[in-house]
């Protein structure tokens, strides 16, 4: 027997296959989707088995040398997928399964077992010793106590003292024995009783009626309006019909809650898969899928891969959110994946957002999703009333950080002891700092981007490369005492309020202060507690999080998303501000939300002052329209990237003819133009951008393009179907 092994090189030189034969004795052993070692050169490398077959015309074919992990086999299913991601992306085979496999199981990893074991000890013979042999021997009195307490029991080794027990061990009078432990033991706790209101049965209804089909549902719901109550009441009926889940969520950081109101509900019924988890608890994790000890899968993008059989729902929470896209190789969209499984095991897809993505509102208005909606916030809870700030008139007052009504609500809060959250997604001091004398600007001597200024520390740092160097008072430059700090961060924010209001419990909750393992859940718990009054975040306070005390909504600098050059930063934008402003008024207290702006005439803030989803929709899709821009056409970006300019320079032209020689007529190719931040970390960037309704050609010739550069040193191309930004 032979077997088609895939190796675990990435290059996109070796993305075939080799063959190898079976050796008798594993012959009844190698599955497709096994993980093997194999001869490959002088080497021994892992590869997997991607097809199995009785004869080969090769000759003087090597032996597989063995199997890696006896219990773990990619199904059919994602070995299928695999090439799905392969075509969609343009990356390597083998990419596409490292991408699936969480790190202890990638094809390059040799260790087998990640198992977490505890030791126990018991008698060998419970009957023989105690009468017997004990009183043959003279025993330390330690020793007979040991024996004593184990009469008819197993103890963990741990609780005794381990030279004692080593002595017993080694005579054969004690056994040990391992028991697996797995790391993450989730408990039901406070299942709290729900009955669904009128929308949400409708909703949960229309979906139950439809397990057995490939159905996208796009459920748009207030935000509070209980969408995660109707995704859980219908996990429940999938998992009545032995079926399982698959429930994206975001950001882990954003959805502890989430995370915990699954498990209230379903418990041990539950795997989590994030990237904040060790590798051995992805492991145990990734093993409750696989010996289907679970029905639900909560996790972030990577989830999406679960090894789950039998798929009987995919549920996208926040669909709209960026974070479903991974934005290194292999950039694939949680969404594609979830389509193509969900199309593969003919069952339902829900996408849930208080305010959907544009291409999914789009495609709901055409029936190609059908659209459930959930109009009103559940109970007594009702929107918060959304006020904007003219900035312009502020800071003539000399406000430049919280305007005067701010001031009075924040104060309000305090004093009727709620809670506010304030938005100021920038973090650091100071986003530029430059001299007021001569104009210099400390910029990133290996990126073309600002420093920002991080007070803490004193340091100034680049958010793209991460280099860091002091900042002083006095010029570089012009050696003048006059150097000062523009553009708001948390930090900032943070230092005024504390100054402001000196009697409230501030946080602050930002990438720098929540990069300890446990550090979000502690800042999240401190929140719901109310062991703080004020919580100044970046966005990762705008999703997810249910505070019901929570009844004041700052957003600090509402400009800062909008004046981001993308064509999506109005969708963003709208989007960004209403999940924040969500957050306010989630109990019984009615809520409301300042948003502070220096263009209180902007289209989309108004938008979202009304909450007017609708508006905002159309609205952005007329601009998308007339600028051919998604939906209305797809786009496919290419950057090209090297730390040769001159080259470069050369070489992106040569592409772009390349490109346009190879697309249809009716396709548009753009470029080549300088990217938005032209250098990182020594790095320039070109790119080039394709808009196109159908293009059959478009497929070979960026594979053609990328095969072509594969091998190149000096220049890198990045090819983004779909991209989320550009
Ligand atoms: P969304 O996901 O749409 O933002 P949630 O599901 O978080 O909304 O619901 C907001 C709050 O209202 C939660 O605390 C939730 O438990 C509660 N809730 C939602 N629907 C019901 C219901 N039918 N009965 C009781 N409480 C509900
Ligand atoms: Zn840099």
């Amino acid at each position: 027997m032979y077997a088609e092994i895939l190796v675990q090189y990435g290059s996109k030189s070796l993305d075939k296959t080799f063959t190898y034969k079976i050796p008798d004795s594993l012959i009844d052993k190698v599955k497709i989707g096994m993980k093997v070692s194999i001869p490959f050169g002088r080497q021994n490398i892992n590869g997997f088995v991607t097809n199995i077959k009785s004869s080969s015309d090769l000759n003087d074919l090597k032996e597989i040398t063995g199997i890696i992990n006896e219990n773990f086999v990619l199904n059919k299913e994602l070995m299928e997928l695999g090439h799905f991601i392969k075509s969609k992306t343009l990356c390597s085979l083998i990419t596409a399964y490292q991408t699936m496999l969480p790190s202890s199981l990638k094809v390059n990893k040799s260790k087998e077992d990640y198992t977490l074991y505890d030791v126990y000890v018991k008698l060998t013979d419970n009957n023989v010793l105690i009468d017997d042999y004990i009183k043959s021997h003279s025993r330390a009195h330690s020793q007979l106590e040991i024996i004593e307490s184990l009469k008819n029991k197993t103890i963990l080794k741990k609780e005794y003292n381990s030279s004692t027990i080593k002595k017993l061990i080694d005579e054969g009078i004690i056994l040990e024995e391992k028991h697996a432990r797995t790391r993450i033991n989730p408990e039901k706790k406070n299942k709290k009783e729900v009955i669904l209101n009128e929308e949400q049965k409708k909703a949960s209804t229309e979906i139950k009626s439809h397990l057995n089909e490939y159905i996208t549902y796009l459920l748009y719901g207030v935000t509070g309006s209980g969408k995660t109550e109707v995704y859980m009441d219908v996990c429940d009926e999938v998992i009545k019909n032995d079926k399982k889940v698959i429930m994206l969520v975001p950001e882990i950081t954003l959805t502890h809650q989430m995370i915990q109101r699954f498990y209230d509900r379903f418990g041990d019924d539950v795997a989590i898969i994030h990237s904040s988890l060790s590798d051995g608890e992805k492991y145990d994790e990734t093993m409750k899928i696989i010996n289907n000890k679970v029905h639900v899968v909560v996790g972030t993008r990577s989830a999406i891969f679960s090894p789950v059989e039998n798929l009987g729902l995919v549920i996208i929470d926040e669909e709209h959110s960026q974070t479903y896209k991974q934005d290194n190789n292999p950039r694939y969209h949680a969404l594609d994946i979830a389509k193509w499984r969900c199309e593969y095991n003919k069952c339902p897809l829900i996408l849930g957002s208080a305010t959907p993505s544009l291409e999914s509102f789009a495609r709901a208005s055409k029936g190609v999703y059908k659209l459930l909606e959930l109009n009103h916030r559940n109970g007594n809870s009702v929107l918060p009333n959304v006020s904007i700030i003219d900035m312009r008139e502020e800071y003539k007052k000399g406000n430049s950080i919280i305007s005067t009504e701010l001031g009075i609500k924040i104060d309000e809060c305090l004093r009727n002891k709620e809670q506010v959250m304030l938005f100021i997604n920038r973090r650091g001091y100071s986003t530029v700092v430059n001299c007021s004398s001569c104009g210099y600007t400390y910029k990133c001597p290996h990126c073309d981007i600002t420093l920002t200024y991080h007070k803490t520390n004193n340091k100034l740092v680049c958010h793209y490369c991460g280099y860091t160097t002091f900042k002083s008072d006095i010029c570089p430059e012009c050696k003048e005492n006059a150097i000062r700090n523009f553009g708001l961060g948390t930090e900032q924010v943070e230092s005024f309020i504390k100054d402001a209001f000196p009697s409230a419990r501030v946080i602050r909750m930002d990438i720098d202060t929540t990069s300890k393992k446990g550090s979000t859940d502690s800042i999240i718990k401190g929140i719901e507690n109310h062991d703080y009054d004020i919580v100044i975040g970046t966005q990762m306070i705008s999703k997810g999080l249910d505070f019901p005390n929570v009844t004041l909504v700052g957003v600090i600098n509402a400009d800062e998303s909008l004046n981001i050059p993308d064509f999506r930063s109005g969708e963003n934008t709208f989007s960004l501000i209403s999940q924040v402003s969500g957050r306010a008024g989630r109990g019984e207290k009615q809520g409301s939300v300042i948003l502070q702006t220096y263009n209180p005439d902007n289209e989309t803030l108004k938008y979202v002052k009304t909450n007017d989803y609708y508006g905002n929709y159309f609205n952005e899709m007329k601009i998308r329209k007339l600028l051919k821009y998604p939906p209305y056409y797809f786009i496919t970006s290419v950057k090209i990237k090297s730390k040769n300019y001159e080259l470069l320079k050369n070489e992106v032209n040569k592409i772009a003819s390349f490109i346009r020689n190879g697309i249809e007529e009716t396709s548009i190719c753009l470029g080549p133009t300088t990217c938005p931040v032209f250098k990182i970390n020594n790095v320039f960037r070109f790119q080039i951008i394709i808009k196109y309704k159908f293009d059959k050609h478009l497929e070979k010739t960026l594979k053609d393009l990328d095969e072509e550069y594969a091998l190149n040193k000096d220049i890198q191309l990045e090819i983004d179907v779909d991209p989320i930004r550009i």
